[in-house]
């Protein structure tokens, strides 16, 4: 998209049924355009589920969005994020400070906080994990050239007033919410669902055009937890799915299924590569992506391709070769 086009994409608000309202708030991000907000109503005001990123002007679009279905952020009671992405708590701590209202999310999200507060830790860390993965040096200095351009899109780490996890309920209108931990996509990803009119938000770990991502890293195996995460998932029986990004979907069984079958096409391609012989993950990337490879997707794809690598070996499939004297290490069948 043309920074243009990416300039008149303005955050919208549409209501979904009664009380139920989606936010739509653009992104800085080539591919993704926007995210979602959910409103949902809740005595005299509202739970606000997710925030959209931080950026100059981003808080306005959010306000934008609420004022085209009569809601203002004051209302906010209670702010609700399925995970720590910069898109669903960048603006946790602005919207807190305007509404003076609690902010729950899960405590597992040491993985955006370094980002966010020591930049320069997070990227040292990248890099250490592209050398070991076998990025060339030419291609990581790229990456560090422009990883101090990017901003976080955070715009102040703040703790949680309440850790999200399974077993607390978020009330509203349209009853109560449960909490499910649905890690994967990210460790401290949580669902919120709605049993009595079988509503799911589903944050990053359900979205309707399906797509796979792992955070690295920080959990023993991101692609066994998002598994498991999905058969959670599978068991409410939802009816109506609310996704992080794009519109909502009713069959959200199709998606659950989608997901599991893209995973195990995405695992049956990283076998067929290790069959020519031991290789990095960075050499796996083109035989499951293709030549897709970027400076600007490297870190995006290897992330997923390690998250793979890991369940493959966890699951007795593969076996990860140290590299010795500064070598990358490399993964066998
Ligand atoms: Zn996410
Ligand atoms: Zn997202």
């Amino acid at each position: 998209m043309t920074r243009e086009a990416r300039k008149r994409e303005l955050g919208r608000g549409e209501r979904v049924i009664p009380g139920l309202w989606r936010l739509r708030l653009p992104l800085p991000w080539p591919g993704v355009p926007h995210g979602n907000a959910w409103a949902i109503a809740s005595g005299p005001g509202i739970v606000l589920v997710d925030t959209g990123t931080h950026e100059a002007g981003s808080l306005a679009q959010l306000e934008r969005a609420m004022e085209q279905v009569g809601l203002r952020l004051p209302l906010v009671r209670l702010l609700v994020c399925t995970h720590a992405h910069s898109d669903h708590w960048g603006q946790a701590a602005p919207i807190r400070e305007l509404a003076g209202c609690e902010f729950w999310m899960h405590p597992n999200h040491a993985h955006a906080v370094m980002g966010a507060s020591d930049p320069e830790a997070a990227l040292a860390r990248r890099l250490e994990v592209g050398r070991q993965s076998g990025v060339p040096e030419e291609a990581l200095r790229r990456y560090a050239d422009r990883y101090e351009s990017m901003p976080s899109g955070i715009a102040a780490v703040i703790e949680p007033d309440r850790p999200l996890v399974s077993g607390v309920v978020v009330e509203s209108d349209l009853g109560r919410w449960d909490v499910y931990e649905t890690p994967g996509h990210a460790p401290s990803h949580v669902c919120i669902f709605a049993p009595e009119r079988r509503l799911l938000v589903s944050g990053d770990h359900l979205l309707g055009r399906i797509s796979l991502y792992f955070d690295y890293g920080y959990t023993p195996d991101p692609v066994g937890e998002f598994l498991h995460s999905l058969d959670v998932v599978e068991r409410l029986g939802a009816r109506l799915c609310l996704p992080g990004h794009g519109r909502t979907f009713a069959d959200v069984h199709a998606h659950i299924r989608g997901n599991r079958e893209l995973v195990r096409q995405r695992l049956a391609s990283v076998r067929e590569a290790l069959a020519h012989g031991p290789l990095t993950a960075f050499e796996v990337v083109p035989h499951v992506y293709g030549d897709s490879l970027s400076p600007q997707n490297t870190h995006w794809l290897l992330s997923k391709i390690l998250s793979f690598l890991t369940h493959l070996q966890v699951t007795g499939v593969a076996r990860r070769i140290a590299g010795d004297d500064g070598q990358p290490e490399r993964w066998a069948a």
